[in-house]
């Protein structure tokens, strides 16, 4: 049985799953913070996303599509700049 309490942050590396945006099997594992030897290799690779330094507060994405840039992030706080229509 898997454990439902598990928040999906376990992907691992390799396993790709198909992109909800361009359909391609791009989707890659998320990582954030300092990555250093294998991981920016991977990062290289494409096998996973480097989310960098900067976390943004309710966004935080743990797939995203190498292809198209589709990311699994919840929508955040949009800019307000739709103002102008
Ligand atoms: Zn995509």
């Amino acid at each position: 049985m898997t454990d439902g309490n598990e928040t999906g942050r376990r992907l691992e590396i390799g396993e790709r799953a198909a992109c909800p945006s361009c359909g391609r099997r791009s989707v890659v594992p998320v990582v954030f913070g300092m990555p250093a030897g294998d991981l920016m290799e991977a990062g290289r690779r494409g096998d996973v996303v480097i989310g960098g330094c900067v976390i943004l507060p309710g966004l935080d994405p743990t797939v995203a599509c190498t292809r198209c840039g589709w990311s699994d992030a919840p929508a955040g706080p949009v800019d307000a700049e739709a103002d102008q229509a």
